[in-house]
Formats: C-alpha cells, structure tokens, sequence
C-alpha cells in the first residue's frame, strides 16, 4: 500500500481545509439514486460531512443528482438516506436536481439566447470524432431561433426532439476537451421516478451541477480527482450565467484490489447471482461490509486518515480490516467453537466424573462484558487438526483449565479414512489432567468443549474476494474475472452461551478468530457467523 504522508499533523491525521472560508461553508453530497451506497460514496460523504460539520460550523446538503431516470428508483433513496444515517451523517438539508428542472430549463433557454449553447443533432459517433479531433460541428453556427425551436421540439420528446442535443458553445479545439462544446442537454422521454412524465429533457450533469450548486448557496463542490478536467467547464458555466462563484476541491477517488466500486458493475453483480444481493458480505457497499463486521467508527477513522489525499491507489483491504480489529477486539466477548467434521472425543482421567460448570469472564481484559458458563467433565471433544498434531507423551494445555498429558492417541480404523502419507485421522484421545503443571511451559494451548452440555450448532462462513485481478482494466470483461467460489461453509458445536447470542453481535472463538453473528442459533437451525477479516489474512 502507498501511502501519501505529506499534509499530515503530528497526531498523523490530515490537516484538512478548504479554501476561503469567509463566507461560510455549505457543501454537497450528491448521489445518484441508481444503487446503493458503497465505500467510494462513503468516503464523498464523510469529507463534505467533516468540513460542514466538524471542521468548520456550516451545513450538508444531501442532493440526489436524479437526472438520469433509466437508472433511478425511490428504493435506492430510500436506502442511501439510511444508510447515510449508518454512518453517523444526517444532512440539514435534502434536495433533488429534479427540484430545478424549471430553472435549469430556463437557463438553458437563457444560454441559447445569449449565443453560449446551440442544438446540434450530430449523429453521436461523429460527435465523438469531432470533438476528438476539434472539428465544429455544422450546426454550431445555427441561429439561435432554430436552436430555440429544436429545443422546444425536445421538450415536446417529438420524433425530431430526440434526435436533437444541446450543447455549451465553449470551444471547438480547446486542448482541455472537457471545453470543446459538451452536451448539456438531452431527450429522453422516460418517466422520472419523481417528475414522472412531465419531462421529456433532462440536463447533463456538467450542466445541472454548477447551477444547483450555485443555487443552493454551496460554498465548495467537493469533487473526485477525475473531474480536475472539468472544473474549467463548471466555471465557465458559472460565469456564462452570471451565477454565484463556488470553488471545487478535489480528493481522489476510493479504490481497492479486487474490489468493483462501480454502481453498473455492482448491480449487475446483484442481477446476474453473483452475490445474495446489495448487502452481500462480499459487496462493497455499507451494507456489505457492516454485515462482514466492519463497525461504522472504524470505517469513519479509515476514511477520515485518507483525507484529502490526491494520490490515487489502489489500496489493499489489509489496513481496513486492521482499524477495525481495533475496535472489536475489546468488545467481543470469547467463546469456543470446535469444527464438527472429525472432531475427536477425549476422555480426561482425573476429571470430575460428575460434569460441573463455573463461570468465567467473556473478556479477561473487558470486565463489562460479563460472564459464561464453562461446563468441565470427562467427556471433551477437540478439533481434529489439534488431535492430529499431539505427540504421545505430551503435555498441552486446554485452556480455561490447565494442563494435561496426552496418554493414548488411537488412529481411526477405518481404511477409508487412512491418508497415505502425513499425519493419520485420530479418532480418540486420552489426556490425564496436570493441573499443576504449568502453561508456560507448553506449547499448545488447545481449545475443547465439554460433551456434556447443550452444544449449540453453529455454521461459520468465510469469504474471498468476488473478482481475481488486482486491478481491472477497462478492457477487461468483468466476467472473465470472477472469483468462481467465494463463499466457504465449515460446520462447527460451539460451548452453550452461543445459543444466546442476538443477530449483530460481534464475538471471538478463541484461536479462529472473530465473527458476525448473521443469523441467530434459533428453532434447533445452526447460528450462521461470517469470519470478519482482521488484515493478517494471506
Ligand atoms: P458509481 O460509478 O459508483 O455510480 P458515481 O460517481 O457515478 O459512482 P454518484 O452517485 O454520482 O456515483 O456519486 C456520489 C458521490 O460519490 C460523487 O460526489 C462521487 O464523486 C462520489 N464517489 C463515487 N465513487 C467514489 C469513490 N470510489 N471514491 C470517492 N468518491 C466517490
Ligand atoms: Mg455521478
Ligand atoms: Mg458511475
């Protein structure tokens, strides 16, 4: 992972601030309502968030940029809003561009009339090309009363209108191409999820931005990296209107290996299978990563120390999932899960023949979390892997107990079980207690489970990524590229307490990590937990 180091204060945070603040400072987060959120937009969220609310006393205007109504849908607002909300951002405010279809109309009339847009109907390929190479277009020099009529023709959403744009008359040759006459006006009689069919027009985004913002009194248009090409436009805008002046500033773009942060993509992700849906733990979005275990102040911390950072990396997941650790592993209580496959019973010697139960802290270092039961007696079962690995003789230590010996180790007798080389499947164990030994001098600290209490079912599910690039290129066919298992099912008993674990609840089983509990233990159904990654994984 490169990480940029310049503009950090000594705390190592970035000494974040925009440009001229004297007039206050009201800024935007606008996302388009044609998915769900993921990280890229958390990351756009959280920084116009931090100026309006934490760096400087001013106000977050939520806008949803809803010009495109193909893609839109009420649903997708309904869960940006909440999933906004997850994140710890409430706007003072909410808006939709949709709100100033009138106005932009009206300012597009005005920009054609003042000779700064004109209708073109240029078949869209030679569009292209022309502006590719800096040709006018032959319709560039057209009055303004035919550019006036064809726009009234679009606005009708006539056969004719559709095959009519308008576009900003900047420039033909500019070696910016964002100046070289961008569309800002379009057809498209599609019924707008708020306007419904009341128009058959819609503005481009280079077109609506400037003026909503100007509108709306934002102060500075926080912008992805990729538009410093079209900031020059969005001025120009500004001054052809004679709107209100706003400053853009510009961060780079969230982007991770392996890792799709494109709404298209996604959703065609959620279309086709590939996932359960938006909030797949494997999906990139809020939802996907909350329900994987990411806790939202570790997301806030991540995202805040890449601050204004132009550098554009592609990070790896290894230092997310670390800031996270750092926030669960105080609170998760430890609990004991063995894997149900080849589990080996042991009998202990010098156990209790009559099984008993003490409680003990769910966190030695986090008193507040309560306690558990631990059941002892005679009768225990260990993981195979662990049995596998002891040697006769040997003394170990169970934890939460002490040590013990390893006195017999019978290999399984049937020959469908035998491996031919490595170590054979046990298939019984018996230890003899050594209380009095001490577990520093061992070795293995194993975790084991009593057979004589109500072990509960529990399935764990680990994940990998959904594609197999580091880094896709345009050229590459998504695909082609999909991980094609990434979801990993073990079946395990977990010690009683388990079975009251609510959904949500974060929790270690000690030596395999910790886990999200997805769905609780319920009507004798196993509890399904999702391995949250701590950034150690390969
Ligand atoms: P997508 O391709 O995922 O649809 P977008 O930019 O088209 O991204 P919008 O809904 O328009 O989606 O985005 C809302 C805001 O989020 C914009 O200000 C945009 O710049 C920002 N944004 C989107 N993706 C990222 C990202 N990966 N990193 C940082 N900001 C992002
Ligand atoms: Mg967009
Ligand atoms: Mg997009």
């Amino acid at each position: 992972t490169v990480e940029e180091t310049s503009n950090k204060d000594e705390g190592g945070n970035y000494d974040i601030g925009l440009q001229d603040t004297s007039k206050g400072v009201v800024t935007r987060f606008p996302p388009e309502p044609s998915g769900y959120l993921h990280i890229g937009h958390a990351k756009a969220a959280l920084l116009n968030d931090y100026f309006a609310h934490k760096k400087y006393s001013g106000t977050l205007i939520l806008r949803f940029d809803d010009t495109n109504p193909m893609k839109e849908k009420q649903e997708f607002q309904d869960s940006i809003i909440e999933d906004l909300a997850l994140i710890g951002i409430t706007a003072d405010k909410t808006t939709h561009t949709s709100d100033y279809f009138q106005e932009l109309y009206e300012y597009c009339v005005q920009m054609i009339k003042s000779g700064h847009a004109y209708a073109d109907d240029t078949e869209q390929q030679t569009m292209r090309d022309q502006r590719m190479d800096g040709i006018p277009s032959k319709r560039r020099d057209a009055s303004i009363e035919d550019s006036l009529s064809h726009f009234e023709e679009m606005k009708a959403g006539t056969d004719e209108g559709k095959r009519w744009f308008i576009r900003a008359k900047i420039s033909v040759d500019d070696p910016n191409k964002a100046m070289r006459d961008p569309v800002i006006y379009r057809c498209s009689p599609e019924k707008h999820h708020r306007t419904g069919d009341r128009w058959k027009i819609y503005p481009t985004y280079d077109f609506c931005c400037p003026i909503v913002d100007s509108i709306e009194g934002i102060t500075h248009a926080l912008r992805t990296t990729e538009y410093n090409d079209r900031d020059a436009q969005y001025q120009w805008m500004l001054k052809a209107l004679n709107l209100r002046p706003v400053y853009n500033w510009n961060f780079s773009r969230l982007s991770f290996i392996r890792t799709l942060l494109s709404k298209r993509k996604l959703t065609k992700f959620v279309e086709t299978g590939v996932v359960w849906g938006w909030d797949d733990p494997r999906m990139p979005t809020v939802r996907g990563i909350r329900r994987r275990g990411m806790t939202i102040p570790a997301l806030q911390e991540y995202i805040l120390k890449q601050g204004p950072s132009k550098n554009i990396v592609n990070l790896d997941w290894h230092q997310f999932w670390a800031t996270n650790k750092k926030y669960i592993d105080p609170i998760a209580g430890r609990y004991t899960a063995v894997i149900t496959e080849n589990r080996v019973q042991c009998t202990v010697l010098g156990a209790d023949p009559n099984p008993s139960h003490e409680e003990k802290e769910l966190h030695v270092k986090n008193k507040g979390l309560g306690m558990k039961l631990v059941y002892y007696s005679s009768n225990i079962l260990v993981d195979q892997a662990d049995a596998q690995s002891f040697a006769q003789g040997e003394e170990i230590t169970l934890m939460n107990w002490g040590n013990a010996y390893v006195r017999k180790i019978t290999h399984s007798m049937n020959p469908l079980n035998l491996v031919k080389s490595g170590p054979q499947p046990v298939s019984s164990l018996e230890l003899e207690l050594h209380l009095e030994g001490d577990f520093k001098t061992t070795k293995k600290k194993i975790t084991w489970l009593s057979a004589d209490q109500k072990l509960v079912p529990v399935e764990l599910v680990d994940f990998d990524y959904l594609i197999t690039k580091d880094k896709l290129g345009d050229e590459d066919n998504v695909d082609d590229f999909i991980t094609p298992k990434s979801e990993f099912r073990t079946e395990a008993i977990a010690d009683c307490n388990v079975a009251q674990l609510p959904q949500d609840k974060i929790i270690q089983f000690d030596r395999k990590g910790f886990f999200r509990i997805d769905r609780p233990f319920l009507d004798g159904k196993p509890a399904v937990m999702f391995q949250i990654p701590t950034g150690k994984e390969k």
